[in-house]
C-alpha cells in the first residue's frame, strides 16, 4: 500500500512509447526494465534509459 505520489510515479514509469508508430501504451510494472512490444506493430520498444 504505497501512498498517492508513488502510485503516481508508479504510473508514469509504466508508460512508454513506440518509436516507431507512436503507439503509447503501459508496461506492465514488473516488465519495465525490459523490453517489450509494441501492441499495435509489434515492434520492439527498449526501456527508458533515465531510471
Ligand atoms: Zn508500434
Amino acid at each position: 500500500m504505497g501512498g498517492i505520489f508513488y502510485g503516481i510515479s508508479d504510473a508514469l514509469l509504466r508508460k512508454r512509447r513506440c518509436p516507431k508508430c507512436g503507439k503509447e501504451q503501459v508496461v506492465p510494472r514488473e516488465k519495465r526494465r525490459e523490453t517489450v512490444r509494441c501492441v499495435k506493430c509489434g515492434n520492439e520498444i527498449p526501456p527508458p534509459t533515465n531510471r
